[in-house]
């Protein structure tokens, strides 16, 4: 029964598109969609304890603690909209984060399903970052030249003012793609290890053209 869960895993460098693509997938298959990220902001925004706990790491482009994210991801997943499938993006980011998903799933006689890479060449993810822009109002992402909004500022969807994320500048960046490659990439084996993972390439593509290739996997088993 629960084999046909969707308990999928977004995997990509920063700026790979997980956002987009998490959007895109949460509407097709109707999955509440994870992202530790968009919590942690929240947290930050809101000046809870853990906010200010996370807030210097994620300004400087590092990780923030795995005991604070995996609480994090532990108190979300069990709450009842999650009981039949996820969507994770920006979680695990480390082996001790996947190791001690794996076993919460375990706990609960689940496993995760797919694992879904997006792989992008490190020159356009640098160039994807630095243009980026988010909604202050509903997170909704968008590009100044790759995506824009209708009216410059506003968000299409809700109106709200869009902002350039704090971590988004070309330094920090540069910090979050190597802490990507010693941390995050390791996973990379780690799934294949496992059966489950995938690859889309997103490398100079629309992102209508990724999710063709995500929706196959995501559809095919
Ligand atoms: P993201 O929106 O996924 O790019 O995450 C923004 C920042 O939040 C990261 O650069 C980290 O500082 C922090 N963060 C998000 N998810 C995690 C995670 N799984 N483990 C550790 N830190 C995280």
């Amino acid at each position: 029964m629960t084999d046909a869960q969707l308990n999928v895993i977004l995997l990509g460098a920063p700026g790979a598109g997980k956002g987009t693509q998490a959007e895109r997938i949460v509407a097709k298959f109707g999955l509440p969609h994870i992202s530790t990220g968009e919590m942690l902001r929240a947290a930050v925004a809101q000046g809870t304890d853990m906010g200010l706990a996370a807030q210097k790491f994620m300004e400087s482009g590092g990780l923030v603690p795995d005991e604070v994210v995996i609480g994090v991801v532990r108190d979300r997943l069990a709450e009842p909209d999650a009981q039949n499938g996820f969507l994770l993006d920006g979680f695990p980011r480390t082996i001790e984060q996947a190791e001690r998903l794996d076993a919460m799933l375990a706990e609960a006689g689940r496993a995760v399903s797919h694992v879904i890479l997006i792989d992008v060449p490190e020159d356009e993810l640098v160039q994807r970052l630095a243009g980026r822009r988010m909604c202050r109002g509903c997170g909704k992402g968008y590009h100044v030249v790759f995506d824009p909004p209708k009216a410059k500022g506003i968000c299409d969807v809700c109106g709200s003012e869009l902002y350039q994320r704090t971590d988004d500048n070309e330094e920090t960046v540069r910090h979050r793609l190597e802490v990507y490659r010693a941390q995050t990439e390791p996973l990379v084996g780690y799934y294949e290890g496992h059966g489950v993972l995938q690859s889309a390439y997103g490398g100079g593509k629309l992102p209508d053209d990724v999710f063709a290739q995500v929706q196959a996997l995501l559809a095919g088993g």
